[in-house]
């Protein structure tokens, strides 16, 4: 069986833990620069406020204290992922990150009823240890697990953990009833395409001809459609361009520990990830680094860190990502540990055009498309990497706004929560029902 562990409004979620006020009031966490909206609580969603919205749209609601708004700390999100990632990893076999979070677990030797023992089991330790509220779907292969995850979190029946069995009856009711563009992978253009040769939902796709889906589409649609079956098929890698995060990680061929060779990999990968942002027209507003020891090598020291940088304006310049990575290795490189794997991830993707089209986004600064697009060009035309970046522009400036940006509570000592706040603050504070700061 295979687990995707996914926290529910991740961001407001995280906020929620260092700020209890905030359980249960409309919550919103703005884009960087407090340009948009891009994370909502359940409370907020309700209202009718969209993702995406301007913020200053929705400035008078704040002043009013009818919702709440925070500035993006993607250090603290960061920070509270590679926790949630090393909880996952004390308690599962294997454990494979797939955005800031969601974690695929792997558990090939369990039965059904100890996989959903461990679901509930895991939901509560995240919950205890980390305040994170977190869905559990199982199932035999990626793409129903997604499924399932997406049931144990809409179907309050699942009380959060949902265990799809391929080819069950309670599968296939899912199956017809889910639009083919809900299953993961499967964009918005594909989903059309896929309209038109008469397949609308994801049973339809289960059911279709896997020789025709390959001719006409591709192998990885037919290896989804495989997946829908039961039969495990899809690596992370393969699954084309999701609309939120692009990934790209590679095992190393021999471990190590040298930090310029880690480096070396990173800047490999980023470069990688840029292109593909490019390619599917998105910028990035933070780039994600992680590394990994080898854990089947118990007699030597594991570290699997993570870092998270933001970038000061969405961008899909390599050299901006360069730069992001870089800093991102200062953070989490310590010598003696001999690395496996590194991989770089590109979040909170935004549709260039739109980007540009908006007057309330800064213009990305740095952004030069001509020598991408011709970077690009002569590295399709000559070869991958026929271009490539060594040196990095290292004093680019990385000043955020972020006037509502909660403390970096975990990752800087001076801005640790802080006990014993003065009696007369918490009671000023509890009359204006405003939140401690
Ligand atoms: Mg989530």
């Amino acid at each position: 069986m295979i687990g995707l562990v996914d926290a529910n409004n991740f961001y407001v979620s995280c906020e929620r833990v260092f700020d209890p006020f905030l359980e249960g009031k409309p919550v919103g966490v703005m884009s960087n620069n407090d340009g948009c909206i891009i994370a909502r609580s359940a409370e907020m969603k309700a209202m009718g406020i969209p993702m995406g919205i301007p913020s200053f749209k929705l400035e008078s609601l704040r002043k009013r204290g009818e919702i709440y708004l925070k500035s993006s700390n993607y250090e603290l999100y960061g920070d509270m992922s590679a926790r949630l990632c090393q909880l996952l990893r004390d308690a599962c076999p294997a454990v494979s990150p797939y955005s800031i979070d969601e974690m695929f677990i792997y558990l090939e030797e369990f039965s059904d009823k100890q996989c959903l023992t461990l679901g509930e089991w895991l939901r509560r330790r995240i919950r205890r240890h980390l305040g994170l509220p977190v869905c559990v779907g199982l199932a035999p292969t990626h793409t129903l697990a997604k499924l399932a995850n997406h049931l144990a979190k809409t179907s309050p029946h699942y009380q959060g953990v949902c265990l799809l069995q391929a080819q069950s009856a309670t599968t296939m009711a899912l199956l017809k009833q889910t639009p083919v563009g809900s299953v993961w992978g499967i964009g918005r253009r594909l989903a059309e395409r896929l309209a038109v040769n008469k397949i609308y939902t994801a049973w339809d796709l289960h059911e279709a001809d896997l020789k025709q889906l390959r001719k006409r589409f591709s192998v990885v649609l037919a290896r989804t459609a495989l997946e829908l079956r039961g039969t495990p098929c899809l690596h992370m890698n393969d699954l084309g361009q999701p609309r939120h995060r692009i990934m790209t990680s590679r095992s190393f061929g021999q471990p190590t520990g040298a930090k310029e060779e880690v480096h070396d990999a990173l800047r490999r990968h980023a470069q990688r990830s840029a292109e593909k942002l490019r390619q599917q027209r998105s910028l990035t507003r933070a780039v994600m680094i992680f590394l990994n020891t080898n854990r089947h090598r118990r007699d030597q020291p594991q570290y699997y860190p993570h870092a998270m940088i933001p970038l000061p304006a969405p961008s899909d310049d390599t050299r901006t990502i360069l730069e992001a990575v870089r800093q991102g290795l200062e953070q989490v490189y310590r010598p003696g540990y001999r690395f496996m794997k590194a991989g770089v991830m590109l979040l909170d993707l935004v549709d260039a055009e739109q980007h540009q089209l908006s007057l309330l986004s800064p213009p990305p600064r740095n952004r030069h498309p001509h020598l991408m697009a011709t970077l690009d060009d002569i590295n399709q035309r000559m070869g991958q990497g026929t271009i490539s970046f060594g040196m990095t522009n290292a004093d680019a400036a990385w000043q955020l706004r972020c006037a509502h940006r909660s403390k970096r509570y975990t990752t800087r000592w001076d801005e640790l929560m802080q006990a014993g706040t003065h009696p007369g603050a918490i009671r000023e504070c509890a009359l204006r029902k405003q939140p401690l700061t």
